[in-house]
């Protein structure tokens, strides 16, 4: 290989650069990002950027020393025998890295929302985010809560507003022991309440409801940036399809992070995730893949929220699994909850400030070791001595 192209410079896109220079490839690399800015981290601008304890995130990595070409505020536009086609002109290559991301869904209506993906997302909403100042979050998920939380700290009115029956209902059912969360930092939660439009002066609900609001965030969820694979020969299915080396369709072309449905041998499914640890450690085996190695991406999924002054923590996939709680969310504020397989196998852990449990349970899912389940329920029993 001489030249590969890394497509899209966040955390995916850097770490594949290093990560081919780390596999020992001395050839050409070319890093094309269309945000103007320098890569950078994102999960602190719904955490520190909107709080106001930081400005700038961006990642910690020596792209000069990498000795890479790095071309900003280009975008890729499509792919068509073998030639890459961008706002900036066309690319050959031998290699091709996509780690284009995801972008915000946004909702119908004249109203201006926020959406919370980049770092100029988070300046914009950061300054809107005044005291006084009527907020209506749309979502109660990960960032939505988030935003919440910065917004009531900031001593806005916040309104969140859910479609479903309870926090992050999509993708967990332990949601409802969130629901007190929300009040105890004053804002006010409105669940089975899917939204009809985003209007000038705030939302109006699909039930004829009206929510006032200064300012709207909009948090329901992305969808990955892959439109410009339109067309050409790399098959996509909510995101791009590639296997467990991370390979597409197009032998020499792999894909990384939140835009990468891959296949998991672990849970025998495809998955697209959309966490930074995937970010961060997929790109390893992607550059393996081009290297000609043989490399599997088959991690335990692993993300982190802060919200309401907690850390939530969670690793696994728990579909399918029963669900053991330790502790009692509705009186302990230190909580876990652990889904077993049914042959008693840890499938998945949320933990609510117990970051030992999380760390424990993590290589528990990893490990597959059967566990008792009377014991994992009993929160003064260590995880480690759950297993039978
Ligand atoms: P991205 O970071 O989206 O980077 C993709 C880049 O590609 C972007 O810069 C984009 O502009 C660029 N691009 C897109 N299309 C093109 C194109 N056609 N040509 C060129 N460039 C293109 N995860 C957690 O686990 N815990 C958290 O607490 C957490 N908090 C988060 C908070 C926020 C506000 C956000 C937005 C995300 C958070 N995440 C969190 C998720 C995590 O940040 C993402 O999973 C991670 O950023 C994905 O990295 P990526 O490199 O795949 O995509």
């Amino acid at each position: 290989m001489d030249h590969v192209v890394v497509v899209g410079a966040g955390l995916a896109g850097v770490r594949s650069v290093e990560a081919l220079r780390a596999h020992g490839y001395q050839g050409r690399i070319t890093l094309i990002g269309e945000e103007p800015h320098r890569p950078y981290d994102r999960p602190p601008l719904s955490k520190a950027v909107l709080l106001g304890d930081a400005d700038s995130t961006v990642v910690d990595s020596d792209l000069e020393a990498l000795d890479i070409r790095l071309m900003l505020g280009t975008a890729a536009k499509g792919l068509h025998d073998g030639v890459l086609s961008t706002t900036d002109g066309e690319l050959a290559f031998d290699g091709l890295v996509v780690a284009t991301g995801a972008t915000p869904i946004r909702l119908r209506g004249e109203g201006h929302q926020h959406v919370l993906r980049t770092i100029d997302d988070a300046l914009a909403l950061r300054a809107a985010l005044v005291e006084g100042a009527r907020v209506a979050v749309i979502g109660a998920g990960w960032i939505g809560a988030e935003v919440a939380t910065a917004a009531a700290r900031a001593g806005c009115r916040v309104t969140v507003v859910e479609a479903g029956d309870a926090p992050v209902a999509a993708a967990l059912p332990i949601g409802r022991y969130m629901i007190p969360w929300y009040a105890e930092a004053g804002v006010e939660l409105v669940l089975d309440a899917p939204v009809g439009s985003v209007d000038p002066d705030g939302l109006t609900l699909m039930n004829g409801g009206k929510i006032e609001a200064d300012v709207v965030v909009t948090g329901v969820g992305v969808r990955p940036n892959v439109a410009w694979l339109d067309g050409s020969d790399v098959e996509l299915d909510n995101g791009v399809l590639v296997d467990e080396h991370l390979r597409s369709f197009v032998p020499n072309v792999v894909a990384v992070g939140d835009c990468a449905n891959w296949y998991s041998r672990r849970f025998g499914r495809r998955m697209r995730v959309e966490h930074w640890d995937t970010a961060l450690g997929a790109p390893d085996t992607a550059a393996a893949t081009l290297m000609g190695e043989n490399a599997v991406y088959d991690p335990v999924p692993y993300f982190w929220s802060e919200q309401f002054g907690r850390m939530v923590q969670y690793a696994g996939h728990h579909h399918g699994a029963r669900l053991v709680l330790r502790g009692d969310p509705e009186t302990d504020a230190k909580w876990a909850a652990c889904w077993l397989t049914h042959d008693h196998r840890l499938a998945a852990i949320l933990t609510v400030d117990r970051p030992r449990d999380l760390v424990q349970g993590r290589r528990l899912v990893e490990g597959r070791q059967r566990l008792d389940a009377g014991r994992l329920a009993d929160p003064s029993v260590t995880l480690r001595d759950c297993t039978v």
